[in-house]
């Protein structure tokens, strides 16, 4: 058995993983500006400031774009097949789309425009925020 890779982080990335693990997401906010950016980087995208902060979100998010995985390109997915890459806008973060998987879903109902929450999947040390159909009943 193989396990699946996980992401690794890095000294922009790693207030992502902390939080995750908290069962929080989050993205960049400057301190100085108030844009908000991700993936994670060493400055503002707008004003070049390093005083970059942690901002949680919602979790809430809109499925943007997604294609299906059909074919494992490493054994450790064969097990998942198919899955689904997508593109998830944030709610409550304008402009940001996280690339990540739908899971908990019936793949041939999902459409772009679906509303998703975030999940959370322990994967070794890491874990890894993904997204869900928005359930009907609460959880
Ligand atoms: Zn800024």
């Amino acid at each position: 058995m193989t396990d699946k890779q996980a992401p690794v982080p890095d000294r922009y990335s790693a207030f992502y993983w902390e939080n995750a693990a908290q069962g929080r997401l989050t993205v960049q906010a400057c301190e100085e500006c108030g844009h908000v950016q991700f993936p994670p980087n060493a400055v503002c995208e707008t004003c070049q400031s390093q005083s970059l902060t942690a901002k949680p979100v919602s979790g809430r998010g809109t499925l943007y774009a997604m294609t299906v995985v059909r074919q494992a390109f490493h054994p450790a997915w064969n097990d998942s097949l198919p899955y689904v890459i997508a593109q998830v806008q944030l709610d409550d973060a304008p402009g940001i789309r996280l690339q990540t998987n739908i899971v908990e879903a019936d793949i041939a109902d999902l459409k772009a425009g679906d509303p998703l929450e975030a999940v959370y999947e322990q994967r070794g040390d890491i874990t890894l925020p993904q997204f869900r159909p928005v359930q009907k009943n609460g959880t």
